[in-house]
């Protein structure tokens, strides 16, 4: 007999040479009927794999990430197979699964797959699938397996790395593969699958080595589920903000300027502006106070954060000065900057926390290849601060923190987010900086600070920076994707690193603790974020405009004019259209640029003073007509909605 423990604690004693469909099956027929996947004591195997030790199991279904890997892993092979009868002589390299999905790199040869093919492909899965093949794996010698590939360079190189007893191939239907396992019990279960794309993909990821041609694709347990994914992905083309960005005229990329740095348009500008401003207004009631630094710092600041050692070889290189041989560095981080503020003078305990912010913009190297509109940038705008406070003040500071977090979520439509809190690892003591005492009292602080803003938080050990626990928000889109966003983060380092002092009650120097947060992350990702999530339709507090004059001919634009002097005495953000073109081609290109409010302005409207009110994408309720007034209480309404006081 063997314990196979299972997730909740229990513990079954079952026959030695159970698989964890058994197990599955002993439980309940209902989960012997979802499990496509399992683990024991940590590696993943297969559902049929027999079990000869105590261990802890874990069954997986469609609903485990485990299980949709496995899922999608296992469709690769049976495209794999596809792929190799409807292309003869192809070499097959790689197929794992990834976060949406799975690929398969293979060398096509002098053949050729393009989107035309994708149908008869995804019909050959389909078939195969229905036939209900099961994946078996198989122990191979390593030269029984380098015998089998022979004619395949790619499959020799990975077989060569490999230690003999190893080695394993997975069959399915009449097809083979060298594959380490994880497996769904069989075919029959994919019942929809769809080739997404094909890219160029280096063998093992080297520009050095021979292009392959990379087949994505994706697989559902039923076809309702493949319906909804591909809506998904068309709306999420509609709102990639790179398109937006473009529509709305925010940023703009010039390769002359060079790539991974946007350049802000007007609008955009105007839209940063206000998130600046709506944070500063927030950060001064919270008690920071602003400060400026400069865009380069000499190497030796670096050297001394330690950001040199660390990332100083992959940044961009020391600018030098001509004469003096002096070495400067772009600025990759605020925190040293800021560090010799705190240096700029000496401090008593009594003047503590020092809350030093600003947006400072910062400049890392990136690849080209991994540049991706705002949301990997080479130069990019932090929403940062640095607190300096004691040890005993950590609580409050992480209280402080949090409601400025969740009051920039609450203001712009974010919802939905959980927060992770890291911690130290706590059989690896020797890991972490700082003493004990200082970890324990910042820990419990981070975790009471959740618990007492009602924060959907969960503990992971061992993901703690070695300088610091840190508590890391992630908000779920419209659209159901997750992105991490704020991050507040304890650095006992950087302290020690600068030597920054304060004079304690006893008279004595201590060190101050430091906390790093940006709550938006940076203005660019944020941006970008933000432009997913609402489509652009930005709560009308940050919208550039508010609203457009639209003038039923050149004849009213001295009222048009009249009534925008109208709404700046109420603050309400507006610009008029006095174009010769019709009120509806006017209306179109309103809608599209995503303006709130529009407000006709014609003969009547003059004559008794008043406007003509369209609210965007509420075309079937009509127009109400109020007068500046009337429509400054309905905005102000609208506004309050979302933007509540801090
Ligand atoms: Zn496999
Ligand atoms: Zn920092």
């Amino acid at each position: 007999m063997i314990k196979v423990t299972l997730p909740d604690g229990s513990v079954k004693e079952m026959a030695q040479g159970v698989t964890p469909m058994d197990v599955a099956k002993n439980i309940s027929e209902g989960l012997a009927r979802n499990v496509i996947s399992a683990s024991y004591n940590g590696t993943t195997i297969e559902t049929t794999t027999t079990l000869t030790t105590d261990g802890t199991l874990i069954l997986f279904t469609w609903n485990d990430v485990a299980g949709k890997k496995a899922f999608w892993h296992s469709t690769s092979h049976v495209m794999a197979q596809a792929l190799e009868e409807l292309y003869p002589g192809i070499k097959l390299t790689l197929g794992p699964a990834i976060d949406n999905g799975f690929y398969y790199d293979v060398d096509f040869g002098d053949q050729k797959i393009t989107d035309a093919d994708f149908k008869k492909i995804e019909d050959r899965v389909l078939e195969i699938s229905r036939e209900k093949h099961e994946f078996k794996m198989r122990s191979v010698s390593k030269a029984e397996a380098l015998n089998v590939y022979k004619n395949n360079e790619y499959k020799t190189e990975l077989i060569s790395n490999l230690e003999d007893g190893t080695i394993t191939f997975c069959d399915h239907a009449n097809f083979f593969d060298l594959c380490r396992g994880g497996h769904i019990p069989n075919t029959g279960i994919i019942k929809a699958m769809k080739i997404l794309s094909v890219a160029g993909a280096y063998w093992r990821g080297d520009e050095k080595n021979k292009q392959l041609t990379r087949v994505y694709g994706i697989s559902f347990p039923k076809q309702k589920d493949l319906t909804d994914y591909l809506e998904l992905l068309e709306e999420a083309k509609r709102r990639d903000h790179r398109k937006l960005g473009k529509e709305l005229d925010l940023f703009h990329f010039s390769q002359k300027v060079g790539q991974g740095l946007p350049l802000w348009l007007p609008k955009g500008a105007a839209l940063r502006d206000r998130l600046e401003q709506f944070l500063k207004k927030a950060q001064k009631k919270a008690g920071y106070e602003q400060v400026v630094t400069p865009h380069i710092g000499m190497k030796d600041l670096y050297v001394t954060s330690g950001h040199y050692a660390k990332y100083g070889a992959d940044s961009f290189q020391p600018i030098h000065t001509p004469a003096e041989g002096e070495e400067f560095l772009l600025k990759p981080m605020n925190c040293p900057h800021h560090c010799e503020i705190y240096n700029a003078r000496p401090w008593s305990y009594k003047d503590l926390p020092k809350r030093y912010a600003e947006f400072g913009t910062v400049y890392r190297y990136e690849q080209s290849g991994e540049l991706h509109g705002l949301t990997r940038v080479r130069g990019f705008t932090q929403d940062d601060a640095h607190i300096f406070c004691t040890p005993d003040q950590l609580d409050a500071e992480f209280k402080n923190v949090i409601d400025l977090v969740l009051y920039v979520f609450g203001s712009l439509g974010f919802e939905n987010f959980t927060a992770q809190v890291s911690v130290r690892d706590l059989d690896n003591p020797d890991k972490y900086i700082g003493s004990v005492e200082n970890w324990e009292k910042a820990e419990n602080a981070i975790i009471s600070a959740a618990k007492d803003k009602g924060l959907n938080y969960v503990i992971e050990a061992g993901e703690a920076a070695f300088y610091g626990p840190k508590l890391d928000f992630m908000v779920k889109d419209a659209l159901g994707r997750s992105w991490q966003l704020g991050t507040i983060q304890v650095d006992y380092n950087l302290p020690e690193r600068f030597e920054l002092s304060y004079k304690g009650a006893d008279d004595k120097l201590h060190r101050p603790v430091m906390i790093h947060r940006a709550p938006f992350g940076s203005m660019e990702r944020f941006i970008a974020i933000l432009l997913e999530h609402t489509a652009g339709n930005f709560p009308i507090w940050l919208m550039p405009e508010q609203a457009i004059i639209l003038s039923l001919s050149e004849k009213y634009e001295n009222y048009a004019k009249k009534v925008l002097d109208l709404l700046e005495n109420h603050e309400i953000r507006a610009l008029i259209d006095n174009r010769n073109e019709t009120i509806g081609k006017k209306i179109r290109e309103a809608e599209m640029k995503k303006y709130p409010f529009m407000l006709i302005v014609g003969e009547e409207e003059e004559k008794n003073g008043t406007i003509s009110v369209r609210q965007r994408g509420q075309e079937g309720k009509g127009n109400i007509s109020v007068t500046i007034e009337e429509f400054a209480a309905i905005i102000n309404e609208e506004i309050n909605k979302t933007l509540k006081q801090f």
